[in-house]
């Protein structure tokens, strides 16, 4: 019978109940496999309904077993012309294979679409669904058809897309910016996931997601008819591969603004976390630093030259960075206000060589209006006597600017900055429009 694997086939849409694929009735236990390898012989007897197609060719199946493991296969007559047609094929045409393998796999797609619209109907608020059909736009010239559009009383509308084999990532993108401008939440549903084999093209869509992989299987299937409600499996990404899959409702998902929605947020979450055990050391150091003027006790720092000089950059740069969160302390010195210690070490030439990298810093804060103070003219003197040749400036590869890169990286990396925007997640102290108020002194 396994002859030839590449011939089993690899996934069965069941009527009413939806797909399950070769490795799920591998998975199931031998009650599970058996009660629907009865019933689908049972139907082709003239007792009950239970039918499964192969999703390649949409022919009749029934499961089989080969060496004790349950294995889909088709009814004789089966369409020679399905890739996964196991029979004889005397004159294998994998061109013609691949275009019928197109048109079967519109008819499964359409399947889907009308059983993701009949359990979004299932909700007691449901006002309409609508499958592949057209919605004119709101704003822009061209209007969209989306695979599923529902609409909810006191939810508002979404949109399902069931991805295809072939969505990439520009089909992908469009979409994405499509509905965005229309405000119409958007979901995209794997029409498979196996967690250890991802394509580019599925990865993708996870990573619009957050890290959050959404499947319609039979748990998720059947959840939904329990619970009345459209109920979605989930995978989320833990940064080397995915935890194991939840249940969850479509209307408990995160909805943000302008992105896909998400049960856990996969990518920032980790990645602010990332930054804030990196930070943790030094500022449990300077809120122990006190009064006493010391070294400050972060073992990385040892292999700086001007020790004392780093550590009032560092204290400098916190300093900054709480102004900005709205929750001011300075850490550099015993002056009254940032101001007042931005100042007078710019004055007095001990953070003179730093007035480049601090105005990167705060340049890309909520307190970026204190370059509009005397901060700032202080800061520009500094750099006007770097090129009069008396304050060297540290460069953007020094020591010293990549330490406070890779501590502060919310307003130093432009990469992360522009990951974290991206996500919605840049902290307010990073913020440039969270604008705070600064008194000019
Ligand atoms: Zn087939």
């Amino acid at each position: 019978m396994a002859r030839n694997p590449h011939r089993l086939i690899q996934e069965a849409l069941f009527d009413n109940l939806g797909p399950l694929s070769a490795r799920e009735l591998l998975a199931m236990p031998r009650d599970g496999w058996e009660s629907l390898r009865s019933a689908l012989t049972d139907q082709r007897n003239g007792k009950g309904d239970l039918i499964a197609r192969c999703a390649a060719c949409q022919g009749q199946i029934y499961i089989t077993t080969s060496h004790d493991r349950p294995l889909f296969a088709h009814y004789q007559g089966a369409d020679p012309r399905c890739p996964w047609y196991s029979g004889k094929n005397k004159h294998p045409n994998d061109v013609r294979a691949k275009q019928y393998r197109g048109q079967q796999e519109s008819v499964m797609h359409r399947r889907m679409c009308d059983l993701i619209a009949e359990l979004a109907a299932l909700d007691e608020r449901c006002v309409s669904t609508m499958v592949d059909e057209y919605l004119p736009p709101t704003e822009n010239a061209h209007g969209r058809y989306p695979d599923v559009l529902v609409e909810w009383r006191d939810f508002g509308r979404f949109a399902v897309e069931y991805q295809r084999s072939h969505t990439f990532q520009t089909e992908l993108s469009q979409r994405c910016i499509h509905y965005n401008r229309e405000g119409v939440p958007l979901l995209w549903l794997l029409s498979s996931f196996e967690h250890d084999r991802i394509p580019q093209a599925v990865s993708d869509v996870v990573h619009r997601h957050r890290g959050n992989a959404f499947v319609l299987d039979q748990h998720a299937i059947f959840a939904s008819r329990e619970e009345n409600t459209l109920v979605l499996k989930c995978y989320l990404s833990n940064g080397d591969g995915y935890d194991s899959p939840v249940l969850t409702r479509f209307d408990a998902l995160n909805f943000p603004d302008s992105q896909c929605p998400f049960l856990e947020d996969r990518l920032a979450g980790p990645l602010l976390e990332q930054i804030k055990q990196r930070r943790k050391p030094y500022f449990h150091a300077l809120r122990s630093w006190g009064d006493r003027i010391d070294n400050l006790p972060v073992d990385e720092l040892t292999s700086f030259p001007e020790r004392k000089r780093i550590d009032r950059l560092i204290a400098a740069a916190f300093s900054i960075v709480a102004e900005a969160a709205g929750k001011p302390q300075n850490f550099a010195s015993d002056h009254e206000n940032i101001r007042a210690m931005m100042n007078t070490f710019q004055n007095s030439g001990s953070l003179a060589p730093y007035a480049l990298l601090l105005t990167k810093l705060i340049e890309n804060t909520s307190v970026c209006s204190l370059l509009k103070t005397k901060v700032g003219d202080h800061l520009r003197r500094s750099i006007e006597g770097h090129r009069k040749g008396r304050i060297e400036q540290v460069k953007e590869r020094s020591q010293e600017w990549n330490l406070l890169r890779e501590l502060l990286p919310e307003a130093l990396d432009p990469f992360i900055r522009q990951r974290l925007i991206d996500a919605d997640a840049l902290p307010s102290w990073a913020n440039v429009s969270d604008l705070r108020e600064m008194q000019v002194s």
